[in-house]
């Protein structure tokens, strides 16, 4: 058996392998697509003493570093299960079985979509998830930000800050957000809400240049020029495979302590895939260090 199984190649599950691995302990790594959502990503400006990276080549240097350490690496392997016995057993997609004294779950999560015409075709080119990490990009720039939920709301005033002009679109007759970050976002000069409105499309030539959308009660369709578009409309982790096996919120996201561990025993989480307050690279990568250290800890006391 491993003394430490990481289930996820992003950068939470690299960071957890090396620091585990630098213990000198039997080190394992197991992941659909090693990289995880970094691979999906064009430019990194916020992974602190880089000032310029991409998704590709940061992606690439995690599995170098991995490969630097006597680490088991097991990619395009989806794992589908996992039960706790004599040790804690992982079960894979293809019906192998591992087996390991601790594991660590870093799983990512993923945006939900909106699925219309315009967003897969313009993500990069102006179709964005993050405002952390691509509001700057859009300075003095219009943008619009899909979804009145607290995620969305928080995005626009975050954005309201950076670029000229911010309009929210909320698909139901009311925001959804907490009533203190609507009564900041009102109080704020360019930004506009629509409400009761579905987004039909997002327009462009090689790059994001407008919004069309539906009012629902008319039936009525508009048209808005702007630069940018934030999908606001939900983070799931990637955390339904556990099903009751380990604690998560009623978002799905696994519940560690400061430790990184879960309620059961020697097995612990890190990154996205966490209740962690925020979900960024560098807070993924750093979570992973805690996990593998609590692993290891856990390891000497057991
Ligand atoms: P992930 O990166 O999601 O990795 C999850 C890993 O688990 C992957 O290897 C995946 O294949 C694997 N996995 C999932 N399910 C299974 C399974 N059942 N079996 C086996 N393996 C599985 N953050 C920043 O800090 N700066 C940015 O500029 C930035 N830009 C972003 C742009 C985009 C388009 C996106 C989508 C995200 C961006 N982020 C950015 C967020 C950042 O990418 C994430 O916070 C970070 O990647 C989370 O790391 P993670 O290791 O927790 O999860």
């Amino acid at each position: 058996p491993y003394d430490v199984l990481v289930v996820g190649g992003g950068p939470a599950g690299a960071s957890a392998a090396i620091y585990a691995a630098r213990k000198g302990i039997r080190t394992g790594i197991v992941a659909e697509r090693f990289g995880g959502q970094v691979l999906d990503t064009l430019g990194i400006e916020n992974f602190i003493s880089m000032t310029y990276t991409e998704g590709p080549k940061l992606a690439a240097s995690l599995e170098a570093h991995v490969s630097e350490y006597p680490i088991d690496v097991m990619k395009a392997q989806r794992v589908r299960h996992l039960d706790k016995k004599d040790y804690i057993e992982v079960e894979l997609e293809s019906g192998a079985v591992l087996k390991s004294k601790t594991v660590i779950l870093s799983t990512g999560a993923r945006w939900r979509n909106t699925g219309v015409p315009g967003e897969a075709e313009f993500k990069n080119k102006g179709v964005a998830y993050c405002p952390h990490c691509d509001g700057p990009l859009f300075a003095g720039k219009h943008v619009a930000v899909i979804g009145g939920g607290n995620s969305g709301i928080e995005a626009a005033i975050d954005l309201a800050g950076v670029v000229k002009h911010v309009t929210v679109l909320e698909f139901m007759p009311e925001l959804k957000a907490d009533e203190v970050l609507q009564k900041r976002l009102y109080s704020l000069p360019n930004v506009t809400v629509l409400k009761n409105v579905q987004t039909k499309e997002i327009t462009g030539d090689n790059k994001v240049n407008g919004l069309t959308y539906l009012m629902r009660d008319s039936g009525e369709e508009q048209h808005i020029e702007l630069e940018g578009v934030f999908v606001q409309i939900g983070l799931v982790p990637n955390t339904e495979w556990l099903e009751d096996t380990v604690e998560r919120t009623r978002f799905g996201e696994i519940v560690v302590d400061r430790h990184g561990a879960t309620n059961v025993p020697g097995v612990f989480a890190a990154g996205d895939c966490t209740n962690s307050a925020y979900k960024q690279i560098i807070i993924s990568m750093g979570s992973g260090a805690t996990a593998a250290l609590g692993a290891f800890d856990y390891l000497i006391r057991n």
